[in-house]
Parts: C-alpha cells; structure tokens; sequence
C-alpha cells in the first residue's frame, strides 16, 4: 500500500492525496492550487495518474483548493463515483460551475490579447460544462454512516467542524490479509465556531494526515473576536467610512453575517448597512438554509427564535453587476462583504479601488491571506498596491482578527490530535512550508509519534507497520539530463524506490511520457530469443552445444537468434516468445509490433539527424530493418526479471547458462544486465539478484541513458 501527496504539501492548496493498494487507486481530494505561479502551473497539464485507472473519489469538503479540480479530472476520462456530505455535494454544485465560469472568462480575457498578438489561444482548464458533468458524480454520505466503497476499503466521514458539510475522512484499508486505519483530518474547525459544530474526536489511527493551517499560530477567543469587530465596525463608522470585509463566499460569510446580527441584537453595534456583494455567497447562503439540521445548537435556537442571521433589516444581497457597480457611489455608512477572501480576484478588487485611498474607510482582514496575494500584502503594511494595473494609494486602516478562521489553531489542532488513544504516524500537510516543519516538530515532542511533513509528490510505503519514503534523501541528487527522455525506475524487494517519467513519447502530439509508456527495445530484445533457445534446448529440441555456439559469438545478432527459433519451431518467433516468455511472465503490455501498428501507449523514437534536428525515427528503422520490434514498458521488464530468477521460465541450470551472456563485473555481487541500442532506442536494465534489486531506464531518445543508469546504479549500491 502506498500514498502519494501530489498537493497541500509544504503549502496550503492543492490538497490531493493518492492512496493505492492491491489494484485499487483512491483520490482524497482534488483541489485547485492557488499563490505562486510555481503551484499554479500544476492546475494545468496532464495530472501525475491516469483519470480513467482511478477507482473513486474522497471528497472532504467544497473549498475549492480540496474540490477544484474535480472537473478537470471528469473532462479528462474519470468515471467513478465521488463521495461526499450531501451538504458538500449542495456547496458544489455552486462552487464548481462558479469556479468553471471563472476559469473560462479569465482564458476569454487572455486570449483577446493573444489573439492581438496572434499568439497561440489558451483553453480553460474546465468548463461549465465539465463542472455539471461532475455533479452526477456525487454519492451523498451521511455523517458518521459507514459504508464499503472498493474491496477492502471502508469508508466512514465525521464532522469537521470547519464549513458545513465538511468532514473528517476514516479510512479502513486491508491487504495482504492486514488492515490499516488511516484518518484525513481535511480542514479541522476551530473550535466554538458559529453556526457548526465542534469537530469530531477520533480514537484511534495507525496513520493520521493532517493539517496545519494554523499551526503555529493562536486565534483570539470568541468573545475578544466580537469586541474586536464590534471596536473595528464602530470607529469606521464615526470615521464616515466604509467598512470592506474580503470573505470566503463559503463560511466565513455566513459566520460574519452571524457575528453582526449578534452585535446588533445586543445594541453593541447600530443598526448596519451590510451588502452581501457575491452571487456566490447568495447561492451558498440559501444551502446554509436548507442544511440547518447539522447546525450547532445555539445557531438552531436563534432561528427557532426567529432572529436569523441571514436575514435582518439593513441586509442586502447584491446579485447583478449593475447592483454591484451602484456600491461605488457609497462613500460612508456600508459593510461591504465581498469576494474573494484573499482579495487576489472577484468583485472585493474594484470595492478595494475605490475606497483604499480613503483614509476614513477601513479593511478588515477575517481570514487566512496567502502569501503572494493582495489580502497579504494589506496585511503586512503595504503603502501602495496594484490593482487591475492601476497603482492605488493605502490610507484606509488595515484590521486583522483571527479567530474567524474556520480552521483551528495551534491549541485546536493540538487538542484534536492528542484525544486519539494511538497514532501510528502523522504527515503533517495543509501549511506553508515553514509552519508546517514548525508545527511538526511540536506535534513530535508533545505526542512522541513519528511525524512527516511530506514534499510535493513524495510517496510513501505504509506496509506491515514499515512506513518510508521512496524518495530517500540519496535520490534527491540525482540529476537528470533535460534532454533526457524516458521513463525510470528502481524495484527492490518488490517496493518501488524510485521512479519517474520525462520527455515525450510524441513530440508531435504532445503526448508525455509516463509510467505506463512502451517502448521500443531495440537491439535490446535479444534476451527473449535467448531465453526462447534455452527452452527448447531443455526440451530437447535443439542441442545445448548449439545455443552456446549460438549465445557466445562475439558476433551475434538478435536476428540470428531469432531466425533458429523459427527454424526449430516452425512458428514466427514472435508469436513463439509472446506465449513462452510474456504470457508466462503476465508481461501483459510486451508485444512484438511492425512500426506502422504500434498501440496507441507506444512512445515514438527520436534520433538526431545531421543538421542537430530531432527527427522520428520510423523512417531510419524502416531503411534497415522491417522486421517486427519488441516493446515493453518499465513494469514490465520488472516482471520479466522477477519471472526469471523465480524459475518460471528457465530451470536454474539452463539459467546459468544463459546468465553468462549478460552477467556484467561489479565488486562483490552478481549482476547482470541488458542493454539495447537502435535509431531512437537506448535501454539499460539491470538486476542484482540477490538485493532483489531491479533498475531500469527505458528511453525513446539516444541521450543520457547510460549516465542516468549509472548513476542510479551507484545510488542504490552505496
Ligand atoms: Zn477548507
Ligand atoms: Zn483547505
């Protein structure tokens, strides 16, 4: 069983991890990167699995850095189902096809320049269309309902406490006849949060995921928080004043909403002007409504009660962008409440513009700023920003209170972690990276559990109570050559250590390559003649004298070999090795193919033609040979190699023989290896049978083959 965290690590967004286990690939979660370019690059290009081999989707809750791109995997071939809250499924039913239209409008914006520029148009990263697609996907849960999604996976959601509908993940994993209970904490709530619960305490977990948001940081307590706004909301309005709150449309909204209608029943505020000015907070709004039976207690009794604090006098939703535009010419008086919470995007920008300079107005800043974002920027003192390309002068005055936070902070997350009787091991995830190392090392010494913080992509082995990385420290200076093109990969004992794709498989297409690519093996597909020789000698079928006349000639060649395959068994060797060799090893993507009807997984070779241009290589091969060429992935060489050792092809005897073709010197140990070479062919793979040690580097290009083959060899033996 193995789980790779492909976002929210070392960083807040993103959040997606990849749990496999026995055939079965699990997402929990798939959200949206957002902050610096270097992470919102990994919103577009091809995710680092295949959608269509995923069995199904654990979502923990809408927020769209944990839902984002569930739409981009639906348009890219996901069909299973997603689980969620039903609340969730609600939320995003708004959030999606909101984020969809968002995606859309800004390509729109940025293709009328390229196309100014007559550069190439861009595509949005999913469309509305997508986002509905996505909707009929959801099987709703309930809280605490436990139920069986895949063989050996049980699923069971708990309150987070963090916006409605969110929830703790419980996972009950067994394989190999032993189960593993792993817990996705997803956003945990802050304690005493309006309108939903406190989160949920678990007892216990051999693995524990979780966030750190907050973790290193300390919320004001609920009654300061009320003062705090209270204080803010009164010196703005004396001022005559504006006051702009940027708020998540999800949550923090509706739990400000709650807050002013607390202050203003209790006469500590006037009665306000508040302009709700997001359509999406107006839809999620009116599913906060339909939802209230998962409301705390205190939130249910004010609605019973009648004082609702999504509807009051003075409360206005602006839905139109005419509605919108009219809050410009308001200049004291108005809570304006706005997305996006970060300010970095949406209609706070333009409230922003026009009220920033005023020194009378002010910004109160409720929720979690990244770094890299408008929000952050106010927030550190800023005395000038940009905004739509315009600079703008800061004299508003700039508040912060923490406590609104849907996430817990450092006592919360502490608390939480430390009402389970046994963990296991923690990843610490969901923080910038500093907060998170920092948290972790206070989550170690309080607990005295073993505690990860995990980096992007990173996997990790959770078998039989061993937990490591694949990604050991002594893989991290491994350098691979840019023109490097291919895939590679290090087994041992049956564990991946390493592995990684680059390049294309088809330049043309752009088509990346990836760990499921096959390829060409060139020169390199003597080994299953040989091996196809062996076999017939040991059934008598041709003398052994004759196979090591044939194996030991300085000058053989593949064809040769292949040639007295036919001649003995009067069969196309071809179809004689794909039965004796790849059937027998379950080589199940190895096949013998002319270059005009490769299968659709097959990487193109590539070769450098005088001039320095790359070229397809189907044209040289054709000129010198015709024949049929052997393709074979990364996996299944591995399979080749496991079948060989283990005696499924060769008795031992015919197995030295044939072993002493390819045995190669290293200090100490056996080792043998093949390698194979032709225009737009280079492979090594190699196999140190007593480490049960297998690397392979399989290349669709001549370049840098052997130097990154040598350098994973000597990697994995030091
Ligand atoms: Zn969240
Ligand atoms: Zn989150």
């Amino acid at each position: 069983m193995q789980l790779q965290f492909l976002g929210a690590a070392e960083t807040v967004s993103g959040s997606c991890f990849l749990l496999s286990y026995d055939s079965y690939q699990v997402l929990i979660d798939c959200g949206m990167f957002h902050g610096p370019e270097e992470y919102k690059q990994r919103n577009y290009g091809d995710f680092p699995f295949i959608p269509q081999e995923i069995d199904a989707v654990i979502l923990t809750h809408a927020h769209i850095d944990h839902s984002g791109l569930l739409p981009k995997l639906v348009k890219h071939g996901y069909k299973g189902p997603i689980y969620g809250t039903g609340a969730t499924a609600d939320l995003c039913s708004i959030m999606l096809p909101d984020s969809a239209y968002i995606q859309e409008s800004e390509v729109e914006r940025k293709n009328r320049k390229l196309r100014r520029q007559g550069k190439k148009l861009l595509t949005p990263i999913y469309t509305v269309d997508d986002a509905e697609q996505t909707l009929t996907r959801f099987r709703r849960m309930i809280y605490d309902e436990e139920i069986k999604i895949l063989p050996g996976l049980r699923l069971r959601m708990r309150d987070a406490g963090h916006i409605l509908g969110a929830a703790i993940v419980e996972l009950w994993v067994t394989s190999g006849g032993r189960t593993t209970k792993i817990v996705f904490s997803g956003d945990i709530g802050n304690l005493n949060q309006p309108i939903v619960q406190d989160p949920t305490y678990i007892s216990e977990a051999d693995i524990v995921v979780v966030e750190s948001t907050y973790g290193m940081r300390h919320h004001e307590g609920r009654e300061q928080r009320f003062q705090r706004l209270a204080q803010v909301v009164n010196e703005t309005m004396e001022r005559g004043g504006n006051l702009l709150i940027p708020a998540f449309a999800l949550g923090r909204t509706q739990d400000l909403l709650y807050a002013l209608r607390i202050l203003q029943d209790k006469g500590e505020v006037p009665p306000l002007n508040v302009y709700i000015d997001s359509p999406l907070a107006v839809s999620a709004t009116e599913i906060f409504r339909k939802h209230t039976p998962v409301f705390d207690w205190e939130t249910r009794t004010m609605l019973r009660e009648g004082r609702s604090p999504f509807e009051f006098d003075g409360l206005h939703y602006t839905q139109s962008v005419e509605e919108s535009i009219a809050l410009n010419s308001i200049h004291s008086g108005a809570v304006i409440v706005s997305a996006s919470g970060m300010a970095d995007a949406g209609r706070i920008k333009h409230h922003l513009k026009h009220n920033l300079w005023r020194k009378e107005a002010a910004v109160l800043l409720i929720g979690y700023q990244a770094i890299g974002t408008l929000g952050r920027r106010l927030q550190d003192g800023a005395r000038e920003v940009r905004i739509h390309g315009e600079p703008v002068q800061v004299n508003a005055s700039i508040h912060t209170i923490t406590g609104f936070s849907a996430h817990g902070d450092q006592a919360a997350l502490l608390t939480w972690l430390k009402r389970f009787r046994h963990i296991g091991q923690i990843f610490v995830v969901h923080g910038e990276a500093e907060d998170a190392h920092q948290f972790a090392q206070l989550v170690h010494s309080e607990l005295n559990v073993p505690t990860v913080v995990p980096k992007l992509d990173e996997i990790f082995h959770l078998t039989g109570g061993r937990i490591y990385s694949v990604w050991e420290e002594r893989f991290h200076n491994l350098h691979i050559d840019e023109d490097f093109s291919g895939v590679v990969q290090v087994w041992k004992e049956g564990q991946i250590l390493f592995r990684g794709s680059y390049g294309f498989a088809n330049r043309r297409y752009e088509v990346k390559n990836t760990m499921d690519t096959s390829f060409n093996l060139g020169s390199g597909r003597e080994i299953f003649a040989a091996v196809g020789l062996c076999q017939l000698a040991e059934k008598g079928r041709i003398s052994w004298e004759r196979v090591r006349e044939l194996l030991e000639d300085e000058n053989r060649n593949v064809g040769l070999l292949e040639q007295e395959i036919e001649a003995i068994t009067e069969q196309a060797y071809a179809c004689y090795i794909e039965e004796e060799i790849f059937a027998h090893a379950q080589m199940e993507r190895s096949g013998y193919y002319t270059l005009d009807r490769l299968p659709p997984e097959a990487a193109v070779g590539y070769t450098v033609d005088d001039q320095g241009q790359i070229m397809e290589n189907v044209y040289a091969i054709l000129n010198q040979d015709t024949g049929l060429q052997a393709y074979s992935t990364v996996h299944d060489l591995g399979r080749f190699w496991e079948a060989l050792f283990t005696q499924k092809l060769l008795t031992q005897s015919s197995l030295e023989v044939l072993l002493a073709q390819y045995s190669q010197t290293l200090p100490s140990q056996r080792y043998y290896e093949m390698r194979g070479e032709g225009p737009g062919v280079s492979l090594i793979s190699g196999v140190v049978p007593e480490k049960q040690l297998t690397i392979t580097v399989l290349s669709n290009g001549e370049k840098a083959t052997k130097s990154v083959y040598d350098q994973l060899l000597k990697i994995t033996l030091s």
